[in-house]
């Protein structure tokens, strides 16, 4: 442990909640992280405003995560301390139209609440493995739809613990994109507002997309779906494809067969052979193409020593 006495402090203020050496690996998608120095997931608001003024004082750096369905971990790990937003921020009130969801809410169940209430508008969001507050912050979408259609305000805390209500036209919403992505606040809660529309079309609607993402994406593997943004111009999974990447293996990561802009861990794979895989894709769709793809997963961490 690299800071036993910040654990103890820590771990006295939120019994129960906090971790040491936590393997990230448990908390992504991928299935690939090395460990965070500290992992605290709070039970509740109150311990969330606890731990955050507690890592504010002692100058620690601070990483929130949702459900860890965008992120590239590195196998060295996290210095410093991770705040999960799970169970513990998930309450939910359904309104005519509308619906406001704590963040750590899965956006499952946060489409299931809108199609049970015949509020339209969120019917392309089941099946992205999110938050409710990680898919507002990276405006998460599918089908031409995405969060920013359907985000009226957001809670978010500073690192005083301080609550503060931002309109969603403070937020800069773009392509997989927001003025919070990197930035020091935490998400606590989302008002969402859809239209009224007949529940079992919804729920129609909804079968079909999960079905399509069925046929079209590699959901036996670990991944964290798309790894690199659209350019303007192609699909990046077309331009993948098009420069013979798809199939291509860096230990236990592989350029997916399925969809070439996945790229799933075979089983043991590392975030050095996932970087890896990452550099080789964007220098042959470069040399074919003259297109830099940007990456949309988030990297956190630090490389292995040695
Ligand atoms: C199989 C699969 C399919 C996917 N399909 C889609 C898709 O169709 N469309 C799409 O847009 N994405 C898709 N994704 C990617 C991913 O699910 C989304 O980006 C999702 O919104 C991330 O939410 P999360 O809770 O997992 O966030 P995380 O991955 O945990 O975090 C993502 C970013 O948000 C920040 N963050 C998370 N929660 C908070 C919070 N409460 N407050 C402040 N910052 C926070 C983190 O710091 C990080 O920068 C897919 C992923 C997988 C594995």
């Amino acid at each position: 442990m690299r800071d036993p006495a910040a654990f103890r402090e820590l771990s006295a203020l939120l019994p129960g909640q906090v971790k040491a050496d936590e393997p990230m690996a448990l908390h992504t998608t991928w299935r690939i992280g090395g460990p965070a120095d500290i992992f605290v997931e709070p039970a509740g608001l109150e311990e969330l405003a606890r731990a955050v003024t507690w890592v504010h004082r002692r100058g620690l750096p601070v990483y929130f995560i949702g459900n860890g369905s965008n992120l590239l971990v590195r196998d060295g790990g996290i210095r410093g301390v991770v705040v999960k937003i799970g169970r513990g921020l998930s309450w939910h009130r359904v309104g005519e139209t509308t619906i406001v969801a704590g963040a750590g809410m899965g956006l499952g169940t946060l489409a299931a609440l809108a199609q049970a209430g015949g509020i339209g508008g969120f019917e392309f969001s089941p099946g992205i493995p999110g938050t409710v507050g990680g898919a507002v912050v990276m405006n998460a979408g599918a089908n031409g739809s995405c969060m920013a259609d359907l985000v009226q305000e957001v809670l978010v805390m500073n690192r005083a613990g301080e609550l503060e209500r931002l309109p969603a036209a403070s937020l800069q919403f773009g392509y997989r994109t927001s003025s919070l992505l990197g930035g020091s606040l935490v998400v606590v809660e989302v008002t969402c507002r859809g239209v009224k529309k007949d529940p079992a079309s919804i729920a129609r609607e909804m079968k079909r997309y999960l079905e399509r993402r069925r046929a079209t994406q590699p959901l036996s593997y670990p991944s964290a779906g798309s790894v690199f943004k659209n350019p303007p111009q192609h699909a990046a999974g077309w331009l993948i494809e098009r420069a013979g990447c798809k199939g291509l293996r860096e230990g236990d990561a592989q350029v997916s067969l399925v969809h070439a802009n996945f790229i799933v861990n075979l089983g043991r794979a590392t975030a050095r052979d996932v970087e890896s895989l990452i550099r080789q894709v964007q220098q042959r769709v470069y040399l074919q193409f003259g297109i830099l793809l940007n990456l949309e997963v988030q990297i956190l961490g630090e490389e292995e020593a040695g």
